[in-house]
């Protein structure tokens, strides 16, 4: 680990002042992924910027009839928070199903967002990778892909976004609210990261030195149909190989809307609106569920070790759509 400076921020105006002008400062909030990173020498800011004391903790209610998650808040609060697991149990569930519940503690909501990806030649420095050092090629296309993209990748990283608490927020249609020099900006989640096109070392459309100040949940948290699943390799402390996150609203046994986030398969969650689209007014019925499975991955291609994944993610769309139909 390389030497760096370490300060403290009082207020978002000072984080804001501190970060402008150094590309080569970091925020710190929980530490559970910037600090393995840097032991790992794949990122190597000269200095932290410490914003975990910073006023933005709060859960609360919005004028809309939303919720706003603090940016600092911990995933393990927002995740217990009784208005989220009673309005938005979908988000409750994606936050619990990832990570332990120590890391959980420790993990804020603004850092969740900016998790780097899980691919191991990201990590390792003797290896390829153009998302680490851009111009070196990607290990992973011709090496090990069991866990990498099946959709949205380009030739320069396969990688794909390692979060669960992300596909929840995508299938919510939340927003995420930045600050910076520039003043304040809003970003849909959906938009908030990025694939890989020919610039894979930039995850995210947040610019570096704008601050993650909060995230906010639209009125509909779809309490009644909805469910999380998360396939992986272990049953616990494990990313996903596909999860996906799936929310209904039905009237009489006939989808009113249809909300769908595929994670484990791109560098972003991945929505299709128009195939979503396509089950209002149908019956909630498995032939239903697998034909939008089937419109989803229309455009899947698979590598070496990940084919599989194509068949994985179709039966985890089926599962978790009958799942919400029947709550
Ligand atoms: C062993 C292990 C298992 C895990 N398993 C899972 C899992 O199954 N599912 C899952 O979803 N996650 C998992 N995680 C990841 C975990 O959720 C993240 O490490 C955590 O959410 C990051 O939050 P943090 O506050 O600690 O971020 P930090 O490590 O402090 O920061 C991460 C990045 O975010 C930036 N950042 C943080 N806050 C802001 C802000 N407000 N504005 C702008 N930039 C900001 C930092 O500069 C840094 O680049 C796992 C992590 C570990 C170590
Ligand atoms: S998939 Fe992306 S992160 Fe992984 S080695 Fe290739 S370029 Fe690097």
């Amino acid at each position: 680990m390389n030497a760096f400076a370490y300060t403290r921020a009082a207020d978002v105006a000072t984080a804001l002042r501190e970060i402008a002008g150094d590309g080569a400062a970091r925020f710190i909030a929980g530490g559970t992924n910037l600090i393995d990173l840097m032991k790992e020498n794949v990122e190597r800011p000269h200095r932290l910027i410490d914003i975990s004391r910073l006023p933005l903790r709060l859960v609360e209610p919005t004028p809309d009839g939303g919720m706003r998650l603090g940016a600092l808040a911990s995933n393990t609060d927002v995740a217990y928070h009784p208005e989220i697991e009673r309005r938005y149990p979908l988000l409750s569930q994606a936050i619990l199903a990832g990570a332990s519940p120590q890391l959980r503690n420790m993990a804020s909501i603004g850092g969740n967002l900016m998790q780097r990806t899980r691919c191991a030649y990201f990590y390792d420095t003797a290896t390829s990778c153009n998302k680490r050092a851009p111009g070196t090629g990607c290990s992973a296309v011709t090496g090990f892909n069991r866990y990498h993209a099946i959709l949205g990748m380009s030739e320069h990283c396969i990688a794909v976004h390692p979060s669960d608490m992300c596909m929840a927020l995508a299938a919510l249609d939340a927003v995420v609210h930045v600050t910076g020099a520039g003043g304040d900006r809003a970003i849909p989640l959906t938009e908030f990261h990025r694939l890989p096109d020919d610039r894979p070392e930039l995850d995210t459309n947040k610019r570096p030195d704008e601050l993650i100040t909060a995230v906010a949940l639209p009125p509909e948290g779809f309490p009644q149909h909805h469910a999380y699943v998360k396939v992986r390799d272990r049953a616990s402390y494990a990313f996903a190989l596909v999860s996906v996150a799936a929310a209904l609203r039905i009237d009489g046994g006939v989808i009113v809307e249809a909300r769908l986030a595929l994670g484990g398969v791109a560098h972003r969650p991945w929505r299709d609106r128009a195939a979503e689209a396509s089950l209002r007014g149908e019956r909630a019925s498995r032939a239903a569920f697998e034909r939008v499975a089937e419109t989803l991955l229309r455009d899947a291609r698979g590598f070496a070790d990940n084919a599989f994944k194509i068949a994985l993610a179709k039966r985890a769309i089926v599962r978790a759509f009958t799942q919400a139909a029947a709550r």
